[in-house]
This record gives structure tokens, C-alpha cells and sequence, in this order.
């Protein structure tokens, strides 16, 4: 354990984009940017498919609804591609959402989800936030770097 607070976030886990098509959004970000394609993740909670690219240690995730009611899907149709949600890291997942929730945080999740990797995620509401879509992560011991 840190001598830090164990609720702070420790870092920026990822980016997360909104896009109609990972076939049509990839070449860019793999092939022209050269980014480190790592590969392809069903999400079924988001109901999203995920492609994997790292930028040295950082992470962004391309997001593919897989269903008209995905929130995905909700947030091309309103808001069109483009950048959906930053995650940080957290320690504890449930702790932070447990924190956030008595600090007065108006909470999508108030109980942590499972998200890509096995990690656990819990959405903080835009309302509450300046208008970003805040997800907090909590990585299982050892990942973070791949789909395994
Ligand atoms: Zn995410």
C-alpha cells in the first residue's frame, strides 16, 4: 500500500473513442499514426467491440457499438464520433465510487461494472464532471497492456 490516499486516481488509464466502424477507423490510427495495434475485445456489458492501441504506456480504445441500444450507439447518433469517455486508474473501484457517491457525485454506476481486461469500471455522470463522461478502472493485477 501506498502512503498516498488510496482513493486518488493514479493516472490516465485511457481514452475512449466513438466510432461507426473499427474496419473504417483503424487503418488511420494503426497503420498512418503507427500506433501499437494490441487487438479486438467484445464488451458485452457496453455493448461495444473494442480495438486495443497503445501509444508507448498509453492506452486509447476505439468503441464500436454492437446494438442500436448500446450507449455507444446513443452517443454516435446524438454527438457523432468522437472522443466517449476518459478513464482514470483507481486502486479500488467500488472505494472510489463509495467516495465519490457520499461527496455528493451524481454516479451512472454506483456499484463498479466489468469493463475490458476483467477491469472494474464505474461511470461518473457528465453533470457532475464539466461534461466529460468519467470512467474510474481498476485493473486486475498484471494487465492493462494486452488482450490476453
Ligand atoms: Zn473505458
Amino acid at each position: 500500500m501506498s502512503t498516498e490516499s488510496s482513493l486518488a486516481p493514479r493516472q490516465v488509464d485511457h481514452l475512449g473513442i466513438a466510432v461507426h466502424s473499427l474496419d473504417a477507423a483503424l487503418p488511420f490510427w494503426r497503420d498512418v499514426l503507427g500506433l501499437t495495434f494490441v487487438g479486438f475485445e467484445d464488451v458485452p456489458d457496453q455493448k461495444v467491440r473494442v480495438a486495443v492501441l497503445l501509444a508507448g504506456p498509453n492506452r486509447i480504445e476505439l468503441l464500436e457499438p454492437t446494438a442500436e441500444d448500446s450507449p455507444v450507439r446513443k452517443f454516435l447518433n446524438t454527438r457523432g464520433e468522437g472522443i466517449h469517455h476518459v478513464a482514470l486508474r483507481v486502486d479500488a473501484c467500488g472505494a472510489t465510487l463509495d467516495h465519490l457517491a457520499s461527496a455528493g457525485v451524481r454516479l451512472i454506476d454506483a456499484v463498479p461494472r466489468t469493463g475490458a481486461e476483467g477491469a472494474r469500471i464505474g461511470f461518473v455522470h457528465p453533470k457532475a464532471t464539466g461534461g466529460i463522461l468519467l470512467e474510474v478502472s481498476e485493473r486486475p493485477e498484471g494487465t492493462g497492456h494486452g488482450v490476453s
